[in-house]
């Protein structure tokens, strides 16, 4: 909790009943309290976090408005307010507030809770799960017709290693399977600004790279990074790992062995861009905004190959915008791509002044 602004109003904070503060603390949601003139006096983490406050000034016009009608009528007010999660991206927390008029010293308090994102999320999962036990079939029935197979062969050794080879390819890419989706899941029901890090952009691309090495050097495949840069963003950070990991490793994977990859950032109006650039297969226009969706592939067989679940690249979508960010893409067929996530650069100083 916080106190804020005491020198510019008359009312002085301290004054408020402990006992008031202690139950809005308490609450679930987050809350502030309003000084005439819409100045805060008081205000929980989070309502900062959400981003609703800049430099102690109410960012949602909405919020003003309905703040308004209760300091006219002295009536409570109910309402849902978008509010985006960072300068870009589609991203936005959707907000219950409710805004209630405390008589003392014309003192408004304004609570606000999430509970929309849990119906979102709600929503999501259930067409998820119709999804999944699509793609879950494929790998299953594989196992469960090679099983026959090896069955069938008992008596034929060479029948029986090469059944048995392909159960464990089949296997492994159903263990690929429910990690993407135990990733995916995880990514769609946190909020990663809500137990913010500060991470440092270079740690997260020196960590990726180290975690694809393996799969590059399979390929032939080198990876740089050659900038050293302080910059940081705020967020999960294994999220934001996982993030560039999988656009890291899909440029690997889409791209003929003995090209390049490489990573660089940049840093324009506040955000930056974490670009990876492949010299692969490209992707043609018309395929570009659908990539982003689950489980969607250009070449199935190929992802399928590499082994791929078609997931990837909705999870970088997801954990940009939950991060108020989004994920931006050039590319041309047999020329190669340009994945960049963009995220708002943390500036320690302004956040904290
Ligand atoms: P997958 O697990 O199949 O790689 P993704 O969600 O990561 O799933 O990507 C979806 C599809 O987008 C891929 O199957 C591939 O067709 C295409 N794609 C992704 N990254 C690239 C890239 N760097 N170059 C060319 N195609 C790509």
């Amino acid at each position: 909790m916080k106190f804020l602004r005491r020198e510019e109003t008359d009312f002085n904070p301290r004054a408020l009943p402990e006992m008031l503060l202690e139950t809005l603390n308490l609450l679930d949601g987050d809350s502030m309290i309003l000084a005439p003139g819409e100045i805060p006096i008081f205000i929980t983490p989070g309502i900062e976090l959400l981003g609703i406050l800049k430099d102690e000034r109410i960012q949602s016009s909405e919020l003003l408005a309905t703040i308004r009608v209760v300091r006219r009528t002295h009536n409570q007010q109910v309402g849902k307010i978008d509010f985006p999660r960072g300068p870009i991206g589609e991203g936005k927390h959707e907000l219950t507030v409710k805004v209630l008029p405390l008589t003392k010293d014309d003192l408004v308090l304004v609570l606000v809770s999430d509970e929309s994102e849990a119906q979102r999320v709600h929503d999501v999962r259930r067409d998820f799960v119709a999804n999944i036990s699509h793609e879950l079939k494929t790998p299953i029935g594989a196992l469960s017709l090679l099983s026959e197979a090896v069955l069938g062969a008992k008596d034929d050794p060479d029948s029986v290693v090469k059944f048995a080879t392909r159960m464990q390819s089949e296997a492994k890419r159903l263990t690929d399977l429910v990690q993407e989706i135990i990733n995916l899941s995880r990514v769609q029901d946190s909020d990663p600004l809500q137990l913010a890090q500060e991470v440092g952009v270079e740690y997260l691309i020196r960590e990726a790279i180290d975690q694809c090495q393996i799969t590059a050097d399979n390929r032939n495949i080198t990876v740089t990074f050659s900038e050293s840069t302080t910059t940081v963003v705020l967020g999960d950070r294994d999220q934001l790992i996982m993030a560039v990991h999988n656009l890291i490793e899909n440029a690997i994977n889409y791209s003929p062995e003995g090209t390049k990859v490489s990573i660089s950032t940049h840093i324009e109006n506040g955000i930056v861009n974490i670009s990876v650039t492949d010299q692969g297969i490209g992707i043609s226009e018309s395929e570009q905004e659908r990539i982003f969706e689950r489980f969607y592939r250009v070449d199935p067989a190929r992802s399928r190959q590499t082994g791929g679940t078609g997931l990837g690249l909705s999870i970088v979508k997801h954990v940009a915008s939950k991060h108020g960010g989004e994920v931006t893409l050039w590319s041309v067929e047999n020329v190669g791509s340009t994945f960049s996530l963009r995220l708002p650069v943390y500036d320690s100083q302004t956040e904290s002044a």
